[in-house]
């Protein structure tokens, strides 16, 4: 499991190698947001997110082994790594409610102590559905507190997304891929979407032999949906055979983070001549 800990010795390692470092913000139990800065500060920038959802937690290993393999590696653009935006969620797939201070809470609004397939924050809003874009009209949307699909008391109302929100305008990106689990798929249509954005969309999914969507299939509040109403072309790229049953963990999607482990690269390429 790439667990909360494990994530601060990541930073911390390199940190200490003189890699740039940060947090993004908290999330609403205290916990840091973390992202690594690669390539050059100058010039354009990509954001690679990881861990939105609880239970996907192989997209937090993927891509902090990203952020090591460029940290060593030349880039021809900048790439921000925010490998885990949900640690409180991180934390409940590790510990269970215990590791939280509103244990019992959680744990009536799981409806027990196994909180595997929880995908949602420490308040029980899938962070998801919360980013202010077509807010509370997707498929699947829930209107009160669960494990996964509530859209929160209204737009950014969670401290995670917000933070996010606020630091993507700040880098103003060229791109950003959003990743999670499961099957092998890589979305990139939103209301707006530019078509010209289709064919880096195309070309990711062919490099990874992935299924490429087009149109949105009711997604609403998502980052990526998010990024694309502000002009940001944008993916969310799903790891994992759909064979394989939640949650996924690094070892389990071993095949996919090979596969993904040098993308950022191949990214820079087209987003440095776009
Ligand atoms: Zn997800």
């Amino acid at each position: 499991m790439y667990t909360y800990s494990r994530l601060e010795k990541d930073i911390s390692s390199l940190r200490g190698a003189g890699v740039s470092t940060g947090s993004i913000g908290k999330s609403l139990c205290g916990s840091d947001l973390f992202f690594v800065h690669d390539g050059p500060c100058e010039g354009k920038q990509v954001i690679v997110t990881g861990g939105l959802h609880a239970r996907e937690n192989g997209s937090c290993a993927l891509v902090m082994r990203q952020a090591f393999r460029f940290a060593e590696a030349e880039l021809p653009v900048g790439f921000y790594f925010l490998p885990m935006l949900n640690p409180d969620g991180a934390i409940l797939l590790e510990k269970g409610a215990e590791g939280l201070p509103n244990a019992e809470w959680l744990k009536k609004v799981n409806g027990g102590d196994d909180f595997s397939l929880w995908k949602a924050n420490a308040r029980a809003v899938d962070l998801n559905v919360n980013f202010p874009a077509r807010w509370g009209m997707g498929k699947g949307n829930k209107f009160k507190p669960a494990p996964h699909g509530y859209i929160g008391a209204f737009p950014l109302s969670e401290p995670e997304t917000r933070s996010l929100c606020a630091f993507t305008q700040k880098v103003e990106p060229a791109f950003t891929v959003s990743y999670h689990e499961l099957g092998r798929e890589v979305y990139w249509e939103f209301d707006g979407s530019d078509r010209r954005d289709r064919s880096i969309a195309a070309f990711i999914a062919s490099y990874l032999s992935y299924t490429l969507v087009d149109g949105d299939l009711g997604s609403a509040g998502g980052y990526k949906d998010w990024c694309v109403t502000r002009g940001i072309p944008a993916v969310t790229i799903e790891l994992g055979s759909d064979a394989l049953t939640h949650p996924a963990f690094e070892e389990d999607i071993e095949e996919d983070i090979r596969l993904n482990l040098d993308l950022p690269l191949e990214i820079a390429k087209i987003i440095k001549n776009r």
